[in-house]
């Protein structure tokens, strides 16, 4: 018996539910990486992570290598090309069996129905495995059965089931095997036509490099998380990102290990608690779209913000791309991701609701922005994020609740470290004049160049609270 195993945002050797049975019988194991970047170009998906996928597939065929299990990689292009292309795999390796990890997202899951289709037809068995949450979506359930649509009771109760499941399968890793033969096709560097320029190496992190990384920020920053995880000039968050976003590592293995750091260092709890806490965001996102999948397909979870008029301005939707807004804090944000292809999770929200509501730019514009420049962009958190700083998802910010830029800068970068880093015509500045350049006076203003404020802010939040109005009584 041959199994093989189809890798996606499921990139690792440890903890990997579909490679573990794959190895679990008396099977001869191999495993595959379909890539099929018209898709993924289609999808949104950025030339930053297009890149990382690929350095990880490489990284992940040595490791795999040291298993004697080879990688092969599969050039299909569309997820319509992908079952003939798989199965074709399949027959020349002689697999009967193939196992994967499970995506929720719509496309997805029809490709892998048409992919279970056609191996059932040529008479090969697919198992299907929960490879990228902590529990499987359709796993947490309310009181009368349905799923969650509130954050906090949809915690508790991950939580409780995870507490009572114990032994969590995290370190588990699959046995050398016997025989190895050689890999097929060849893993690019790059996706033709998707090169980057930003330099990507602190987020290429092979398996060992990523468990080290998790373990070093339990063990160092893990219990200051809560204290510092909002100051963007303050490398307070772990910097996991991509590793979750590609599956390098596991959120079980992660919550294993915060779990433990917890058991012998319960005077870190504020910390650790905390950032449990935003794994279980990372599960409810999928949560969401598992359940109501219209927000896979450009639709608010919110029905009712359908009907928001969006401005949708091309020079200021640009403007705010570029980091020209005149608000220090959002246009420090916007750079720094253009430049490095990340930004910090205070910034997200920040920028979106900046965008979302002061300038009254529909949500899907910035969320198909974010996944072009993301180097962890992720379907379900960065819908998420987007729906939640637009108003328009479940459990989002209330709509009548904006942020003001200007006192999220003076707040979480009090002395400025960041606008410095990103905004150099302003490093001059000093207190007040720096997060809010609009109250020089006009005559030194003009020394700066620096951008005028796109919208006044008092203005700009009122605006977008009546357009959500105005939707609302529209119904
Ligand atoms: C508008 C917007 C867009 C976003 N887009 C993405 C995205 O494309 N990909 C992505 O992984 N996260 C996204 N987030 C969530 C969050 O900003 C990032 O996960 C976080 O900044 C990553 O930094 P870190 O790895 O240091 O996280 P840490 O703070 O160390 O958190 C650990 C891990 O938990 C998960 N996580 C943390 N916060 C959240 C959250 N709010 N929602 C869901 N998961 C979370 C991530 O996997 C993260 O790596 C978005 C948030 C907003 C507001």
């Amino acid at each position: 018996m041959t199994s093989l195993v189809w890798f996606r945002r499921d990139l690792r050797t440890t903890d990997q539910p579909a490679l573990l049975a794959a190895a679990a019988g008396e099977d001869s194991v191999h495993a595959v990486v379909v890539f099929t970047p018209e898709t993924w170009r289609k999808h949104g998906v950025g030339a930053n992570q297009l890149t990382l996928l690929c350095r990880r597939a490489q990284s992940l065929r040595a490791e795999l290598d040291e298993l004697g299990i080879p990688l092969h990689a599969v050039h299909a292009s569309t997820f319509a090309a992908t079952p003939d292309a798989l199965l074709a795999l399949a027959e020349e390796i002689g697999a009967d069996r193939l196992h994967h990890g499970l995506e929720h997202e719509v496309d997805e899951r029809e490709r892998d129905e048409v992919v279970r289709l056609a191996f059932e037809d040529a008479g090969k068995r697919v198992h299907a495995h929960h490879t990228q949450t902590l529990l499987p979506p359709d796993a947490v359930q309310t009181g009368t059965g349905g799923p969650y649509k509130v954050f906090t009771p949809y915690k508790r109760s991950v939580l409780k089931q995870l507490t009572a499941e114990g032994d969590l399968v995290a370190g588990l890793r699959p046995e050398q095997q016997a025989e190895p033969c050689e890999a097929i096709g060849s893993i690019p560097d790059a996706i033709e036509g998707a090169g980057t320029t930003v330099e990507l190496g602190t987020f290429d992190l092979n398996e060992k490099e990523a468990l080290a990384g998790l373990d070093g920020f339990l063990a160092e920053r893990g219990a200051q998380y809560e204290a510092q995880r909002n100051f963007p000039a303050v490398a307070g968050t772990s910097g996991l990102g991509v590793a979750f976003a590609l599956g390098t590592l596991s959120p079980r293995t992660a919550y294993a290990h915060a779990l433990r750091r917890l058991t012998s260092h319960p005077n870190e709890a504020e910390g650790l608690d905390t950032w449990i806490s935003e794994l279980v965001w990372r599960d409810f996102y999928r949560h969401v779209l598992f359940h109501f999948p219209r927000v896979c397909m450009n639709r608010p979870f919110d029905l009712a913000t359908e009907a928001v008029e969006w401005r949708n301005n091309e020079n200021e939707f640009q403007a705010w791309c570029e980091g020209r807004t005149g608000y220090p804090l959002v246009d420090a944000a916007q750079r720094c991701l253009v430049a490095t292809g990340w930004m910090h999770n205070r910034l997200r929200m920040v920028t979106a609701q900046f965008l979302t509501k002061h300038l009254l730019v529909d949500w899907r514009w910035g969320e198909r922005f974010f996944a072009q420049h993301l180097v962890d962009y992720d379907f379900a958190s960065n819908n998420g994020g987007w729906q939640w700083s637009s108003s328009t998802g479940t459990d989002a910010a209330p709509y009548f609740r904006v942020f003001n830029p200007i006192s999220q800068s003076e707040k979480f970068d009090a002395d400025g470290a960041f606008i410095r880093q990103w905004v150099p015509e302003l490093a001059e500045l000093r207190g007040k004049d720096l997060h809010d350049p609009s109250r020089i006076a006009p005559l030194l203003r003009s020394d700066l160049d620096y951008p005028e404020l796109i919208v006044e802010q008092k203005f700009g939040r009122q605006r977008a609270i009546d357009a959500f109005k105005t939707a609302r009584a529209s119904l």
